[in-house]
C-alpha cells in the first residue's frame, strides 16, 4: 500500500487517504488540480536511514571481539542498509574496497584511492591535517 498526499497547484496540501493509486487525483476544494506527493506520515516513518557503512565497525575490537549480540545487531543494521541502498543507491556512500586494516590502519582502514602518505600521518599523529601544512615552516 502506498500512502501519498495531494498538493494542488495553489499549494494546498491534504491527505489522499487510502484512495487507490490508480484512481484519478481528486481536485482540491479550491478547484485547482492536484498532484501526488509522498505522504508526510509515510516520510516520518521511513526518515531513519539507519547507520551508514562508514559507521559500521571494521575491526575486531569494534565488534567486541566477536560478541554474538554485537555481531547480530550489526548484521541486522547492515541487512537493513543493503535493502535501503538497493532502492536508494545515492545512500551507498563509500564502497571502495579496504586495502589494509592492521597496524596503522586498525582504527581507520585504508581504502582504495586513499592518499597513502596522508593516511599514515593520520594514523601516526592522529591528525586529519596533512603533515606538510600542519608543520610547515616550523623547522
Ligand atoms: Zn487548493
Amino acid at each position: 500500500m502506498i500512502l501519498y498526499d495531494l498538493r494542488c497547484t495553489a499549494g494546498h496540501r491534504f491527505e489522499a487517504g487510502l484512495a487507490s493509486m490508480f484512481d484519478d487525483n481528486p481536485d482540491c476544494p479550491c478547484g485547482a488540480t492536484t498532484s501526488r506527493v509522498p505522504s508526510a506520515v509515510r516520510q516520518l516513518g521511513t526518515a531513519d536511514t539507519g547507520r551508514s557503512r562508514e559507521e559500521m565497525p571494521t575491526t575486531w575490537r569494534g565488534i567486541r571481539q566477536g560478541h554474538p549480540d554485537v555481531v547480530r545487531g550489526w548484521h541486522r543494521e547492515m541487512t537493513r542498509r543493503e535493502k535501503l541502498e538497493e532502492t536508494h543507491p545515492e545512500l551507498a556512500g563509500d564502497r571502495r574496497p579496504v586495502l589494509a586494516h592492521e597496524r596503522y590502519f586498525e582504527g581507520r582502514p585504508l581504502k582504495a584511492g586513499d592518499p597513502l602518505a596522508t593516511r599514515v600521518a593520520q594514523a601516526t599523529f592522529g591528525t586529519t591535517t596533512p603533515a606538510s601544512t600542519s608543520e610547515g615552516g616550523t623547522r
